[in-house]
């Protein structure tokens, strides 16, 4: 299969990378590394309008910039690379099109829950991120990891790992880390870029959600809502959520945190996370997916309505 993988990407004319929506730096890190592997007939597309959501805190890796968005993007790719993406339907709009369209789509992944949407599928769940399953690929195939390679591929495994945090991290990904600073990562540098540059909307958006917490079952559960209108107030965009849900699990008691976001089509946005208990089943219910600790799906409700569904649902399994 990854044999196959390069023989796809040596026989494509034109090939689109596409990240999941709400970008992280694992899909981000991994489209620029393939990016950087292909060249020239890869484009990477974010799912985001470019004067509206448009991530701000990956701008240091190579080829964001220039990477196409829902508003420039055309129809003019035979195969597809989709990276990170759980399921088909973190795939939207336009991209949905593309990919329908595609002689060849290839999905590259690490979440449990993905499906194998694609023609070709390569998913090796419970890795630590995407970025460490398309360095095995590399590896496997004996490709050479360019030095901009390696800095994509440790934004990926840095920040899916919270830090090394999680126990998705094994000796094999400190093995794989070692490498990539053996070629000159300054981890320094990049851990500097992705957690100490926040814009200051970020930081006073997420305090004033924690100060508005919510907590049930003896503080086993947290929770917070954010609505388009505190998005407004506080200038924030969808980028500058992301830490919040982890944040609420780091409080003592909690088991379960979760974050409710209204998004612009009117549904809300779940990120949930646990300590112990697997919470794919929780999200799965909602058609979600994730990783057993960091979940997430979409709900058509009104904000209350879809905060007292997955209440009742997270409480059967506590
Ligand atoms: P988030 O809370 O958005 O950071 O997502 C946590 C994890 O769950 C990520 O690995 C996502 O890829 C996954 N995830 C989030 N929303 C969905 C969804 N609607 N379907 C499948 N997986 C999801
Ligand atoms: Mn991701
Ligand atoms: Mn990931």
């Amino acid at each position: 299969m990854t044999q196959k993988i390069f023989e796809l990407i040596n026989d494509a004319k034109k090939i689109l990378i596409i990240t999941h929506v709400n970008p992280d730096g694992d899909t981000l890190g991994s489209a620029c590394a393939l990016k950087s592997f292909i060249g020239d007939k890869a484009d990477i597309l974010l799912q985001v309008s470019r004067d509206k959501n448009f991530p701000n805190t990956y701008l240091f890796l190579p080829y964001i910039k220039e990477a196409k968005t829902f508003d420039d993007i055309e129809d003019i790719y035979d195969t597809v690379i989709c990276v990170d993406v759980a399921s088909a339907d973190r795939i939207v709009e336009a991209a949905r099109l593309i990919f329908n369209h595609a002689k060849v789509t290839i999905n590259i992944d690490h979440h449990k829950t993905n499906k194998g949407f694609a023609m070709y599928n390569y998913v090796q769940g419970g890795l630590s991120s995407t970025g460490e399953v398309l360095y095995k690929i590399f590896e496997k195939e004996n490709k050479n990891i360019t030095l901009e390679m390696a800095n994509c591929l440790y934004v990926s495994i840095l920040t899916d790992t919270g830090c090394f945090k999680y126990e998705t991290v094994t000796g094999e990904t400190f093995e794989i880390v070692s490498s990539l600073l053996k070629k000159g990562v300054n981890s320094a540098d990049i851990a500097q870029k992705c957690y100490e540059q926040k814009q200051k909307a970020m930081v006073m958006l997420q305090a004033y959600c924690l100060s508005n917490a919510k907590f049930e079952c003896n503080d086993k559960i947290a929770y917070t809502t954010i609505k388009l209108k505190d998005m407004e107030k506080f200038g924030a965009k969808d980028e500058h959520t992301e830490g919040l849900s982890e944040a609420l699990r780091s409080i003592k008691p909690v088991e379960i945190a979760f974050v409710l976001k209204e998004t612009d089509r009117g549904d809300i946005k779940v990120s949930m996370r646990s300590k112990e208990t697997d919470i794919t089943c929780i999200v799965k219910k909602f058609g979600g997916g994730g990783h057993s600790r960091a979940a997430g799906c979409t709900i058509k409700k009104p904000m209350d309505a879809a905060l007292e569904s997955i209440l009742d649902e997270i409480k059967k399994h506590l």
